[in-house]
C-alpha cells in the first residue's frame, strides 16, 4: 500500500485538479491512501478570516469567506457532473459548520480560532477530490481525518497522540482497503478529545502523510509537487541550483530543519524509524524519476543551499557581568518557551547569548520586553540566514561577497552565516 500527499498547488485550478485525478487513475489497481492539502492559497485566505473574525470584523469575516464559498462551488461545478447534488451537499455542511462559528463573538484565544476555522481547506478540498474521482468512477472513500488523528490542544501546533490515533487507523481505515483502492483523507489537521479541530503547523500535511504512512506500515510515502525533485537551491534565488535525485532521512531532515522548503521537518522521523522511503515527484511531469529520500548514504553531494530571510538577531547580556551559565540560559528558554518561539541559531560569549529567529514582529517585541527584565538586550532586523550543507570555499566566498557577517557557525558539514 502507498500513501500520496497532494499539495495545493496541486489542486490550484480545475485543470490541476483533473490533472491530480489522472495520477491516481494511472496507478488503477493499487492500493493508495491519499492526503490533501488546502486548494492553492486557501489556507493564507482563512488565516485573514481568522484575523477578521478576530478583530471582531465580523462583516468582512464573512464577506471573506462568502469569496472562498463560491471558489469551491466553481470549481465542484467544473468536476462533478452526475454525483454533483451530492457534493455540493457535502460542502454545504462544511460551510455551516463554519459560518455558524463565524456569527459568534470570539470568547477563545486567538490559536483556538484559528484551528477550528484554517482546518475547513482540507475538508473542503478532499470532499471535491473525492467527489471528482467518485465521478470518474474511481470508488473512493472519504475520511474524515478528525475521527482518526487524535491530538493534544496545543492549538496550531498540536502533538499527536499516537497510541490512539494508531488504533484507530488500524480499527477504521486499514478495514476500508477491503472495499476500495482509495482512500482520501486531509493532511494538516487533527481533533482533540473534546472535539475540537487542530492544526499540525503549518505545511503540515506531509508529516499526516508520514503518520499514516508509519501507522500503515506503507510500501513507500509520494509527495507531489510542481519541481521535478529536490534541488540543491531555490533556483529562483540560485540559477545554478542542480537537481538531486538520491537523498538520506539525514541529509533531508537537516536540510528542512534549517528551512528548506522541500517538506516538513517533522515528516522523515515516522519515516526513518520504518525505513519507508520517501518520493517527492512532479505532478506536471509525472513520469520523471524526482528524488527518492531513503536511508542509503549519500557520498559527493553539491553544496546544498538554504536561505532564510526575515531573521532577527536578539542579543542577551546579563545585567551585572555575570556568566552564562546553566540557569540563564534556562532562565531564556523558558521565556522562549513561554512565546512558542525557537531560536534556529544560538551563540555564547561570557556575558551574553545571542539568538537568532524567524522574524514574527509581535512575538519577538514581547520577548524583547519580557526578557528586558532580566538582560540588556539588544536586536536587529531584516537579516538573511543562509546556510550551507557541503559546502566548498568557492560557494561561501560568492554568497559572504559584499555581507557583513554578524554571526558564523560551522561544522565540518555545515556552515550558517547570518547577514546584513
Ligand atoms: N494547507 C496547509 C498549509 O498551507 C497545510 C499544507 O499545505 O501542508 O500550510
Ligand atoms: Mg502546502
Amino acid at each position: 500500500m502507498k500513501i500520496f500527499k497532494f499539495g495545493g498547488a496541486s489542486i490550484n485550478s480545475i485543470d490541476r485538479f483533473k490533472n491530480t485525478g489522472n495520477i491516481i487513475q494511472s496507478f488503477e489497481g493499487e492500493k493508495i491512501l491519499i492526503v490533501v492539502s488546502a486548494m492553492g492559497k486557501t489556507t493564507n485566505a482563512l488565516e485573514s478570516i481568522v484575523s477578521a473574525f478576530f478583530e471582531g470584523n465580523k462583516e468582512e469575516a464573512l464577506l471573506l469567506f462568502q469569496q472562498l464559498k463560491n471558489n469551491h462551488l466553481e470549481y465542484l461545478k467544473y468536476l462533478t457532473v452526475t454525483n454533483w447534488k451530492h457534493a455540493e451537499n457535502e460542502l454545504n455542511n462544511f460551510f455551516t459548520e463554519m459560518e455558524w462559528l463565524l456569527h459568534d463573538k470570539p470568547v477563545r484565544s486567538y490559536d483556538y480560532y484559528y484551528d477550528q476555522i484554517v482546518s475547513c481547506g482540507e475538508l473542503l478540498s478532499s470532499s471535491i477530490l473525492a467527489s471528482h474521482l467518485m465521478d470518474e468512477k474511481q470508488n473512493p472513500i472519504w475520511v474524515d481525518v478528525r475521527d482518526i488523528v487524535r491530538t493534544d490542544n496545543n492549538y496550531r501546533s498540536a502533538n499527536i497522540d499516537w497510541k490512539f490515533t494508531q488504533k484507530r487507523i488500524m480499527e477504521s481505515v486499514m478495514p476500508l482497503f477491503d472495499n476500495h483502492n482509495i482512500i482520501i483523507t486531509q493532511g494538516f489537521i487533527g481533533c482533540t478529545d473534546e472535539n475540537e479541530n487542530t492544526t499540525l503547523g503549518r505545511e503540515g500535511s506531509d508529516y499526516s502523510a508520514a503518520v499514516f504512512a508509519n501507522i500503515l506500515n506503507a510500501d513507500s510515502v509520494t509527495i507531489w509537487k510542481d519541481v521535478d525533485a529536490v534541488m540543491s537551491a531555490d533556483p529562483k534565488k540560485f540559477p545554478n541550483a542542480m537537481v538531486i535525485h538520491n537523498l538520506s532521512y539525514n541529509e533531508v531532515i537537516e536540510m528542512a530543519y534549517y528551512g528548506a522548503q522541500v517538506i516538513h521537518p517533522k515528516t522523515i522521523k515516522p519515516l526513518q524509524n520504518k525505513k519507508i522511503p520517501l518520493l517527492v515527484k512532479s505532478f506536471l511531469n509525472p513520469d520523471a524519476v524526482g528524488t527518492i529520500i531513503n536511508h542509503e548514504l549519500c557520498k559527493n553531494l553539491p553544496p546544498i543551499i538554504v536561505q532564510k530571510e526575515n531573521q532577527v538577531l536578539l542579543q542577551f547580556k546579563t545585567l551585572d557581568f555575570s556568566f552564562i551559565e546553566e540557569k540563564t540560559i534556562e532562565k531564556l528558554y523558558e521565556l522562549f518557551d513561554g512565546l512558542k518561539l525557537n531560536p534556529v541559531l544560538t551563540q555564547k560569549t561570557a556575558i551574553s547569548l545571542w539568538a537568532v529567529f524567524d522574524d514574527v514582529a509581535e512575538k519577538i517585541d514581547e520577548l524583547a520586553s519580557n526578557a528586558s527584565a532580566y538582560f540588556d538586550v539588544e536586536l536587529e532586523r531584516h537579516l538573511t540566514l543562509i546556510t550551507i550543507r557541503h559546502y566548498l570555499k568557492e560557494t561561501v566566498d560568492e554568497l559572504a561577497k559584499d555581507k557583513v557577517i554578524l554571526l558564523e557557525q560551522k561544522t565540518i558539514s555545515t556552515i550558517q552565516m547570518l547577514m546584513r
